[in-house]
């Protein structure tokens, strides 16, 4: 609940900075406005706009839990027209249909993030596939392979060898693939060895393959994973956003208080030491800024997740 005091902030704040003119000042920053598709949702409503506007970010897609929907429309009335989001459950758990489906029926406009230890082509998880069809939702997943602490466990596990065949098997599931192992398999060459890998990506590996074949899978290209991803190889990068340009979405999966860096340190995540005291929303913008010709940058960080869940501009 929020206190009257904390609320009368909010309330004060948004009426202190319309979000017109605000939205203006941030498409300067960017050259266009940006759309975060991967923010996890922060228990008190001012901290979310914090790292939007330090970010210099627009809207952002909130990932919660199923059970969230009071406290998204706490953080939806403290800034209007900025929030969607996306609910989880548990797949393991026969009750996360109920859970999904009445999330969705409370305004969520997809499932994630769905970051669990179930195969990707087990029993669970292709209930969730089949219901997000049902419903007309995209499915938001972590597939992650290589443990970031000791005995972390997979997340998703199956991504490389076993994921094609959910691809195929529900063609009318919208699926967008993000962490370590959707975008380290962007290298033919790469056999789980690290979470993150670098130098030079080898050309035909799994992820780029899938992205080109199959019309109902998408890329989110948050957390270090994507920008690990972008920053490995600036030549295959300018060609994979282009050729895949109405496939992506920026998304920043940053913790970050500020949106300047202010309180990360990626100690859960030790490999991911390269971006601790960064924000990683600001470094991925900056990497696809570099990349993309501006009508890509702008379907990648606003147009294509606008598209996709069915949101007007
Ligand atoms: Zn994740
Ligand atoms: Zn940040």
């Amino acid at each position: 609940m929020l206190s009257r005091r904390k609320f009368l902030g909010v309330v004060a704040a948004s009426v202190a900075l319309p979000s017109a003119s605000l939205r203006g000042q941030q498409s300067n920053e960017w050259g266009s406005p940006v759309f975060d598709l991967h923010f996890h949702m922060r228990p008190q409503p001012p901290a979310n706009l914090a790292h939007l506007d330090g970010a210099g970010i627009a809207r952002a897609n909130l990932l919660t839990r199923a059970t969230a929907a009071e406290q998204v429309a706490a953080v939806q009335s403290a800034a209007p027209g900025r929030f969607t989001w996306f609910a989880s459950a548990d797949v393991a758990q026969p009750d996360s249909v109920q859970a999904l489906t009445q999330a969705v029926k409370n305004g969520a406009r997809g499932f994630g993030e769905m970051k669990f230890h179930s195969a990707t082509d087990g029993p669970e998880f292709q209930r969730a596939y089949a219901l997000a069809a049902e419903l007309g939702v995209p499915i938001l997943i972590h597939f992650q392979e290589v443990d970031h602490t000791e005995n972390e466990g997979k997340w998703s596990p199956g991504f490389a060898t076993k994921f094609e065949s959910m691809l195929k098997a529900y063609p009318k599931t919208i699926f967008i693939g993000h962490a370590d192992a959707f975008w380290a398999n962007m290298s033919a060459d790469y056999h789980n060895e690290s979470a993150y890998p670098s130098g030079p990506i080898a050309r035909g590996g799994v992820t780029d393959r899938l992205l080109a074949n199959y019309p109902n899978l998408y890329g989110d290209l948050s957390a270090n994973s994507g920008n690990n991803m972008l920053s490995r190889d600036p030549d295959f990068t300018a060609d994979f956003l282009r050729r895949h340009q109405n496939k992506l979405m920026f998304g920043s999966d940053c913790g970050c208080a500020d949106g300047h860096g202010a309180g990360i340190g990626q100690a859960n995540n030790p490999a991911a030491s390269r971006l601790a005291g960064k924000c990683v929303a600001r470094e991925t913008l900056t990497v696809l800024k570099r990349s993309a010709t501006p009508d890509v940058f702008r379907k990648i960080t606003w147009d294509n997740v606008h598209m996709l869940l069915k949101l007007p501009a």
